[in-house]
C-alpha cells in the first residue's frame, strides 16, 4: 500500500497502479490524520506541505521508503527515516527547468512593471507608459545564490537569452558549472554588485533566515530580489522592511516563512512585489514529471 498524503497526477498514480500496488489518497494533512493514515502502509509518496516528523514516520512501521515529489527534503525528518532503514528519494530533475522559467518570468515582470502597467491601463491611466520606467535586462547583472540545477540553468537562459552578466556565489563549488557565469567567493559583492539577486539554495539549519538586514543594504536601491526556493532563508520581515523603506526596489517571491501564508501577509499590500503560492515548480510538464519519477522511486525501492 502506498501512502499519498497529497493526491497526484493521475499518470504517478498509473504508474504504480499497473504495478499491482494499492494506493491510499490522504484526507487531511493534520498531524494526527498523518499518523493514523500511514499505519498500514509501506511507502510514503509526499509532496511539500504534508509533514513527514519523526511521530508520522514510526507510526508507519512497514514503510521502507519515503520518496518526495519535488526536491526540497525540509518537510521530511531524514535523519529519523535513516535511522529507521527507510530510503528517501527526491525527483531533482523534473523541475528545475520549470523552476528556472517561473524565475525568468519574476525577473521580466519585474523589471519590466508589467503588473504595475496592466494595472494602471485597466484603471484608465493610459499615461502609465511614461510613469512606469522599465529596465534593459540586457548588460544588467544577475547574481546567483546556490548554483546546482536550478540556479545554473536560470543562469544560462538569463545570459544566452537575455545578454545578462551573471555571477553566482556557493561555497560548495570551487569551479563554474557552466561558462554563463561567473563564481565569487564574496557574498557582499555580489549582493552589492547585482541589479537582480534570486535565490537557489536548500533550507538547513546553515540556511535558515540566513538572508535579512544587513544584506538587504547591501544591495542596489535599483536592483531586485527573488526568492523561489525556500522562504525559511530570508527573514521576511527584514524583507518588508527593505521593500517599504525602498532599499531595494522590488521582489518576487514564490516561498514564504510559513506555508501557506496568512491572507494578510504584508508583502500582498506592496505593490513593488509581485507573488506566486510555492508554484514555479508545478507546470503541466513538470507535474506529470515528478509524479512519475517519485512513483517509479517507490516501486525501484519496493521491489529492493
Ligand atoms: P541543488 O541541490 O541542485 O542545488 C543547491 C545548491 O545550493 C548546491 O549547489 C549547493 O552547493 C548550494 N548551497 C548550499 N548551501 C549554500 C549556501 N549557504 N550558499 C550558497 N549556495 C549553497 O538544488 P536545486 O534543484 O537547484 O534546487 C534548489 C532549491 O530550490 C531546493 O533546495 C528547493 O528547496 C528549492 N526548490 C523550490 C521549488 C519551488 O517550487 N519554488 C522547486 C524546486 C526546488
Amino acid at each position: 500500500m502506498v501512502y499519498i498524503p497529497q493526491d497526484i497526477e493521475q499518470e504517478g498514480k498509473d504508474y504504480l497502479l499497473e504495478r499491482g500496488y494499492n494506493l491510499k489518497i490522504g484526507s487531511d494533512l493534520s498531524q494526527e490524520i498523518l499518523m493514523k493514515e500511514v499505519k498500514d502502509c509501506d511507502a510514503i509518496l509526499t509532496r511539500s506541505i504534508a509533514v513527514i516528523n519523526e511521530a508520522v514516520i514510526q507510526a508507519g512501521r512497514n514503510i521502507k521508503v519515503i520518496a518526495k515529489y519535488g526536491v526540497g527534503l525540509d518537510n521530511i525528518n531524514v535523519k529519523a527515516a535513516t535511522e529507521s532503514g527507510i530510503y528517501v528519494t527526491n525527483t531533482p530533475q523534473a523541475n528545475a527547468n520549470a523552476v528556472a522559467e517561473h524565475v525568468m518570468a519574476f525577473i521580466l515582470a519585474l523589471s519590466k512593471q508589467l503588473i504595475a502597467a496592466d494595472k494602471e491601463l485597466r484603471g484608465g491611466n493610459y499615461g502609465a507608459r511614461h510613469q512606469l520606467p522599465s529596465m534593459d535586462l540586457e548588460g544588467k547583472t544577475l547574481g546567483v545564490i546556490g548554483l546546482g540545477r536550478i540556479g545554473t540553468l536560470l543562469a544560462q537562459k538569463a545570459a544566452r537569452g537575455f545578454g545578462m552578466n551573471v555571477i553566482g556565489y556557493d561555497p560548495y563549488l570551487t569551479t563554474s558549472p557552466s561558462d554563463a557565469l561567473e563564481i565569487v567567493t564574496d557574498i557582499e559583492w555580489l549582493f552589492r554588485n547585482a541589479d537582480v539577486v534570486s535565490l537557489h539554495l536548500p533550507l538547513t539549519e546553515a540556511t535558515k533566515g540566513t538572508i535579512g538586514s544587513r544584506e538587504f543594504s547591501w544591495m542596489k536601491k535599483s536592483a531586485y530580489f527573488v526568492n523561489a526556493s525556500r522562504g525559511g532563508i530570508v527573514k521576511e520581515a527584514d524583507l518588508i522592511e527593505a521593500l517599504k523603506a525602498g532599499e531595494i526596489a522590488g521582489a518576487g517571491i514564490d516561498v514564504f516563512e510559513a506555508e501557506p501564508p496568512q491572507r494578510d501577509n504584508p508583502l500582498f499590500q506592496l505593490d513593488n512585489v509581485i507573488v506566486s503560492p510555492h508554484s514555479a515548480a508545478l507546470t503541466k510538464e513538470a507535474s506529470v514529471r515528478m509524479a512519475v519519477h517519485a512513483a517509479m522511486q517507490v516501486d525501484q525501492a519496493l521491489r529492493g
